[in-house]
């Protein structure tokens, strides 16, 4: 990992190498356009097409019922269906929490407003199954929008080389009530969900992570049919701040198990010494040897790098600017750090506190900003299903009240009927 002092880099260079590579893949976005398109106008023979084509398998039906989640959901071994009870339990209390009501507020005597949360009517929640079908993001997906109330949760998932979903996220559903999976994968599962087909209902929002097809549906529907998404995507990411106090064997597996992730993830180290950089170093390559992905976690250790900082102040500073998905503070002198901390999706503070945990069972939600989003972006949670609607009463004082201040500024902007609409009040 090459290393860099940041008392040495100039502010540009701090810029560039906080800059993460941004794909732009011409040739994924005209496969994208063109399979969006087609599952637009062709619908559901479109989709069982592409699950031919892209998942080699021949499906008869779209989606999976209540009764065959139920008889999949059976076959799940005790020691994984208690993990995911626990899970379940913990990211659900966690985010029930997150439930607030306002109180209606009185600006002037007579003018009442408020706001209250109603749930996104329709959500749409994918969860990736190429290369690995992954029932912890159905949990940090599926346990708020059930919270939020949202009446309708389409969930599409790809098909498992036997035309079903695995009893992982079969359980998943059972749990949270959810009685259909579509078995639509890809771009097609985020084209579907965004305009509608037969068999899949449109949604008004799409959730989820997925690889560059998804990611890139899922920009395009956003412009193309008014459908929201959670928030714009990239490769995973962890910037750990260590000093002496850091355990360096416990940093190398924090750094590897982001590494595992995908070549293109980024495992960033801030150090406060040479000797703490090279104690982890060792660590790493060590662990390394023993990962059955060792060799996508080492191209994307090759591809990270480390820096150097005077102190963890500094190191905070580097933070902020790279403004990390994850971010570990590996130091027992975390507290003094925290008011520090601007940008940044998720933070683990102290030796005993990895980013693993929180991707599981701790009860945060993984589905965070990445590439630098964090600057402006949260992760999702109970409000990502929710909007707030504002509400106003106005009696007969608060009209007296206020009618004069709106009737003036109506009239500087020269609106003359939002003018009216005070004035015709105020003389009956
Ligand atoms: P996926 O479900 O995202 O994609 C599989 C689908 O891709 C297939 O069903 C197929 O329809 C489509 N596809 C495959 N090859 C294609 C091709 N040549 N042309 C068009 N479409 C094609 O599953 P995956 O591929 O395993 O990727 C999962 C991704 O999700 C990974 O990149 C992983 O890093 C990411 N992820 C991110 C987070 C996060 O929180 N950031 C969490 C979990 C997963």
């Amino acid at each position: 990992m090459k290393i860099y002092s940041y008392k040495d880099l100039s502010k540009q260079e701090i810029e560039e190498i906080c800059l993460r590579q941004l794909e732009d893949d011409s040739s994924i976005q005209d496969r994208v356009k063109n399979i969006v398109e087609r599952v637009k106008t062709e619908g559901d023979s479109a989709l069982l097409d592409y699950a031919q084509q892209f998942d080699q398998v021949t499906l008869t039906q779209l989606y999976l019922g209540k009764e065959e989640i139920e008889s999949i959901a059976a076959d799940i071994p005790a020691a994984e269906k208690e993990a995911i009870d626990t899970a379940y339990s913990n990211i659900r209390t966690f985010h029930a929490a997150q439930a607030v009501s306002e109180s209606r507020i009185e600006t002037m005597p007579g003018v009442n407003c408020w706001r209250e949360s109603r749930a996104i009517e329709r959500v749409g929640l994918y969860i990736p199954g190429g290369t690995a079908v992954l029932p912890s993001t159905f949990l940090m997906l599926g346990i708020p929008a059930v919270l939020a109330g949202c009446k309708e949760i389409v969930v599409c998932s790809p098909p498992q080389k036997d035309g079903k979903t695995n009893c992982y996220l079969a359980y998943c559903a059972l749990k949270l009530g959810i009685e259909r999976i579509y078995l639509v994968g890809g771009a097609q599962a985020v084209a579907a969900m965004a305009y509608g087909t037969e068999s899949v209902p449109k949604v008004y929002k799409i959730f989820g992570p997925g690889n560059r097809y998804v990611t890139q549906a899922k920009q395009l529907i956003q412009s193309a049919t008014m459908t929201a998404i959670d928030m714009p995507a990239g490769p995973s990411e962890v910037l750990v701040l260590a000093d002496e106090t850091a355990n360096p064997a416990y940093v190398a597996s924090d750094l590897l198990a982001q590494a595992e992730h995908g070549t293109d993830s980024q495992a960033i180290l801030v150090a406060t010494s040479l000797n703490v950089i090279e104690n982890i170093l060792k660590q790493i390559e060590l662990q390394i040897q023993d990962l059955p992905r060792k060799d996508i976690a080492a191209k994307a250790i090759a591809n990270s790098y480390v820096v150097l900082a005077d102190n963890l102040e500094q190191g905070m500073l580097f933070s902020n600017t790279y403004a990390p998905e994850h971010l570990i503070l590996s130091t027992t002198g975390f507290e003094p750090l925290i008011p520090l901390i601007y940008n940044a999706g998720s933070v683990f503070l102290g030796n005993l506190t990895p980013e693993s945990a929180g991707d599981y069972a701790s009860g945060t939600n993984h589905t965070l900003p990445t590439s630098g989003f964090a600057k402006a972006y949260s992760g999702v949670s109970l409000d990502s299903f929710l909007k707030k609607i504002t509400f106003q009463h106005i009696t007969e004082q608060g009209l007296t009240n206020i009618g004069r201040t709106v009737e003036v500024l109506a009239e500087a902007e020269g609106l003359q009927a939002h003018k009216n609409a005070i004035t015709i009040r105020l003389k009956s």
